[in-house]
């Protein structure tokens, strides 16, 4: 948000998902986390990024300066989420697929006919 922390990369994307887990939805103060995720390696970061554990597995990435949800690392796969928001270009990506909507907020409603999974994807990343 304040352009302290900037990323890039020339990876292809891996994937695109929307996440619903309770993790994610704390992670990003959202009812929904929409990443693209990208191999760790070749990604440039700039700027004073902060890290937190969620997870044994995963750790999220955010601006300690203005506080925006960046990132969320899975440090053992060499893969990182990067937030769909935060991207300069957001419209270049789509969720195919929803995951974990059994946490799902349930004010919500998903009307796009895209995939949905109780919890994580088939052959999940
Ligand atoms: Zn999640």
């Amino acid at each position: 948000m304040c352009g302290a922390c900037r990323y890039t990369t020339e990876a292809t994307a891996i994937n695109v998902r929307a996440c619903h887990c309770r993790t994610c939805q704390k992670a990003s103060g959202a009812a929904v986390y929409a990443r693209v995720l990208v191999p760790r390696e070749g990604l440039l970061l700039a700027g004073p990024v902060g890290w937190y554990n969620s997870s044994d597995e995963v750790r999220r990435g955010f601006c300690t300066r203005c506080g925006s949800t960046m990132f969320s690392e899975r440090i053992s796969q060499g893969v990182i989420g990067l937030t769909l928001a935060t991207l300069d270009e957001p419209h270049r990506f789509q969720p195919v697929e929803h995951v974990w909507v059994s946490e799902m907020q349930p004010w919500l409603r998903l009307g796009d006919g895209l995939p949905h999974h109780a919890k994580n994807a088939p052959s999940s990343s």
